[in-house]
């Protein structure tokens, strides 16, 4: 069932702080809702019954560098900071079709614009699904008391931004520099047949944003500690792709006031650390078992063709 977000709204708050709450509401039962208890038992197997998990892919992602890898329908990736704070930018695409790619702003509507359990990373039109669904965050109570939100107002795994690229950075400093997210993750998906083009905008992992009081986006050190994670179940098979920003923990300016000649030169080289990568098969049926299917596109469900009429070439030619 589609619900569309203004009768949602409509009908979830009738009154109250009708202008400023959510605009699209996950209604129970709706097509926003999950199944957190499924999500939980997930996210337990990592330490309840670790034996559950098979790990079938484990990689170091170097500094300053980028790689893909395949996860299918059901299996949990893991992204680990491995040696302390480090920004890591995601890119996802559906496996067989790379059309159909993660689009970031529209998750930010359906979910918020930073991302933890039990949030959903959504495809890009005409396909609209969940790719992915968040099972774990070691840093879901960052924040003052655990409200995720710091004391200016900073939040972990932004939506907010996207990824640094060489172009903004030759306007921006004169200078080239081959080693930011874009470029990193131009190079990852290359073996996949995949170009710059297929770069789209990332969720920035670990990454801590905000907007100012004059409503400019900021960036400020990544909190992450060695061993903090993020954790994702996939909800049909997909590509990620993954760059170790060269901002490594972001905790020197790159460019602009701030920006010595050196970090110009070298930028925050100090600053960067690797990120480890890892993925887990549950056992076969176990997800079935608990009523979780593979995810498909919402796309097809709309049958209009955005008021495109087909000609009937015997009233087209009726004179
Ligand atoms: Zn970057």
């Amino acid at each position: 069932m589609v619900i569309c977000p203004l009768k949602a709204l409509m009908t979830s708050s009738p009154n109250k702080n009708r202008l400023t709450e959510a605009a699209y509401q996950c209604l129970p039962g709706g097509p926003l809702d999950v199944d957190k208890g499924l999500y939980d038992e997930v996210a337990a197997t990592a330490s309840v019954e670790p034996s559950l998990r098979t790990l079938v892919e484990s990689f170091i992602l170097p500094i300053r560098s980028g790689k893909a890898w395949e996860v299918r329908k059901g299996d949990i990736c893991r992204i680990v900071a491995v040696e302390g704070a480090q920004v890591g930018d995601l890119n996802i695409w559906s496996l067989y079709n790379p059309r159909e790619r993660f689009w970031a702003s529209r998750t930010r509507q359906l979910q918020r614009a930073h991302v933890s359990v039990y949030d959903q990373l959504w495809s890009t039109l005409p396909y609209l699904r969940p790719l992915v669904t968040i099972t774990g965050d070691s840093l879901k109570n960052y924040g003052v008391d655990g409200s995720g939100t710091d004391a200016e107002g900073g939040r972990v795994h932004d939506l907010l931004g996207t990824r640094c690229d060489p172009y903004v950075n030759r306007m921006l400093t004169g200078q080239d520099n081959d080693y930011h997210c874009h470029s990193n993750l131009t190079r990852a998906v290359l073996p996949y047949g995949l170009t710059e083009f297929d770069v789209h905008d990332v969720l920035n992992v670990f990454q801590c944003t905000g907007l100012n009081d004059k409503d400019q986006y900021f960036m400020k050190t990544c909190p992450a500690k060695k061993g903090d994670y993020f954790e994702f179940m996939a909800e049909t098979d997909i590509l990620c792709a993954l760059s170790t920003c060269p901002g490594g923990d972001l905790s020197k300016a790159m460019w602009g006031e701030g920006a010595t000649e050196t970090t110009n030169a070298d930028p925050t080289l100090e600053c960067c650390r690797p990120l480890g990568v890892q993925v887990y098969h549950l056992p076969d049926r176990w997800l079935a078992k608990r009523g979780w299917k593979e995810a498909l596109p919402n796309g097809p469900v709309y049958k209009g063709r955005h008021a495109l009429k087909e000609v009937s070439f015997s009233t087209a030619f009726k004179e």
